[in-house]
C-alpha cells in the first residue's frame, strides 16, 4: 500500500472471507497504524481464503510452501516484510520462512516477523498486540484521571490478540468476566483468572473455533451464537474481527453504563458504531489501540538487522513507550475543547507522516 516510511509491512490472513475488499481495508488502516508506531514501517497486508481450521499441519506445511513460490519475488527485508493476522501464527510463518530460505538462498530472517524464537523471533510478539492495547488504555485511563483496577472488562475473542489482552488485564487488577468465539460468547462471573487465561491457549490448539468447553470447565455460563455486547461492563475490548460490534451492540454497551470501547480488532466496530461511541463515551481506534503487534514487529526487525535479540523486559519497555507515546500523538492532534477525539487524533497523526514523506519524495 505505502512504502514511504519503510519497507511495505503488514500480516497476512488466511481465512474462508478474504477477498480484495477486506485486503484493502486492512491495507489502508495497516499504513497509518505503522506510521503512528514512530517506527520506519510502510504498509501492507495480505492473504489468502484458504481456512486453516479442520486442516492437518502437513496440509497447512504445504499450503505456506505453495503460497510463498509464488510471493518470494514480490518481498525481503529491505522490500515488503509480512506477518500473521487471522489464521497465520508461529506456526505458519515457521513454514513460509523455510520455503522462503530455501528459494532465495540466504539467510534473510528479517523478511518475516512473528517467527519463532530460534530464528530470530521477538521476546514479546505474541502477546504484543494485547499488551499495547491495555497499554494504550491505560494511557487513556491516566489522562481521564482513572486506574484500571476493580474495573469489569468484556472482552470478544479468544485467539491470539484476546490472549494477549486478557493477560495484562487479569495481571493489573481488572475483573475480565466475558470471552468469545463463532459460537457464542463465556460469562464467567467471578473474572478469569490466569489459569482461565491460560486455557484460551488450548482452546485455540483445539482447533475447533469454539469457547463453550470454557464453561464447563470453569462453572462459567455459555450463551450460544451471542455476542458479549450484552453484558454489564465499564469497558469493552472487541478482539475478534471486523465488524464485531455494531450500533445496536454500541447503544447496548452505553446503557449498560460501559465508560470506554477499546476497538482491539482491526475495524472491529461498525462505522455507525464508531460515530455513536465516540459522540457517547470514550472509544479508542484499532489502528492505534492495537498497534503494538506491528509495533513490535518492527523490533523484530531491528533485531534481525542487527543479528542481536533484547530481552523480554526490554521489548516490554520498548512496546510500553511506544503506546505512550501513539497516545501522546492522538491527543495531540485530537483535541476538541475539554475532550479528546481518539479517532480523529490517530487518523491526523498517522496521515500526516506519512503524506510529509511522500511529498518530500516528489510522489505527491
Ligand atoms: N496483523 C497485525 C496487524 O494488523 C500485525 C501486522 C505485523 O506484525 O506486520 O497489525
Amino acid at each position: 500500500f505505502n512504502g514511504a516510511i519503510g519497507p511495505y509491512k503488514g500480516g497476512l490472513r488466511f481465512a474462508p472471507s478474504v477477498n480484495l475488499s477486506i485486503m484493502k481495508f486492512l491495507g489502508f488502516e495497516q499504513t497509518f497504524k505503522d506510521s503512528l508506531t514512530t517506527l520506519p514501517i510502510g504498509g501492507a497486508k495480505g492473504g489468502s481464503d484458504f481456512d486453516p481450521n479442520g486442516k492437518s499441519d502437513r496440509e497447512v506445511m504445504r499450503f505456506c510452501q505453495a503460497f510463498m513460490t509464488e510471493l518470494y519475488r514480490h518481498i525481503g527485508p529491505d522490500v515488503d516484510v509480512p506477518a500473521g493476522d487471522l489464521g497465520v501464527g508461529g506456526r505458519e510463518i515457521g513454514y513460509l520462512f523455510g520455503q522462503y530460505r530455501k528459494l532465495r538462498g540466504a539467510y534473510e530472517n528479517g523478511v518475516l516477523t512473528g517467527k519463532a524464537r530460534s530464528f530470530g523471533g521477538s521476546l514479546i510478539r505474541p502477546e504484543a498486540t494485547g499488551f499495547g492495547a491495555v497499554y494504550y488504555l491505560e494511557s487513556v485511563m491516566k489522562h481521564e484521571h482513572d486506574t484500571l483496577e476493580g474495573k469489569t472488562v468484556a472482552v470478544a475473542g479468544f485467539g491470539n490478540v484476546a490472549w494477549g489482552a486478557a493477560q495484562k488485564l487479569v495481571q493489573l487488577g481488572a475483573k475480565l468476566v466475558t470471552i468469545s468465539g463463532p459460537d457464542g460468547y463465556i460469562y464467567d462471573e467471578k473474572g478469569l483468572t490466569q489459569e482461565g487465561v491460560d486455557y484460551m491457549l488450548e482452546l485455540r490448539a483445539s482447533n475447533n473455533d469454539v469457547v463453550a468447553p470454557y464453561a464447563e470447565k470453569f462453572g462459567a455460563k455459555f450463551f450460544p451464537k451471542a455476542k458479549p455486547w450484552e453484558v454489564k461492563c465499564d469497558i469493552a475490548f472487541p478482539c475478534a474481527i471486523q465488524n464485531e460490534l455494531n450500533e445496536e451492540d454500541a447503544k447496548k454497551l452505553v446503557a449498560n453504563g460501559c465508560q470506554m470501547v477499546v476497538e482491539t480488532s482491526n475495524m472491529g466496530c461498525t462505522a455507525e458504531a464508531v460515530n455513536y461511541l465516540n459522540e457517547h463515551i470514550t472509544f479508542a481506534p484499532g489502528k492505534a489501540a492495537n498497534a503494538g503487534g506491528v509495533a513490535v514487529s518492527g523490533l523484530e526487525m531491528s533485531q534481525n538487522s542487527m543479528r542481536y535479540s533484547w530481552t523480554a523486559e526490554e521489548v516490554d519497555a520498548k512496546l510500553s513507550q511506544i503506546m505512550k507515546d501513539i497516545h501522546d500523538t492522538c491527543v495531540k492532534f485530537g483535541r476538541e475543547g475539554n475532550k479528546i477525539n481518539y479517532v480523529k487524533g490517530a487518523n491526523i497523526g498517522g496521515f500526516i507522516k506519512v503524506a510529509e514523506a511522500m511529498c518530500a519524495q516528489g510522489h505527491c
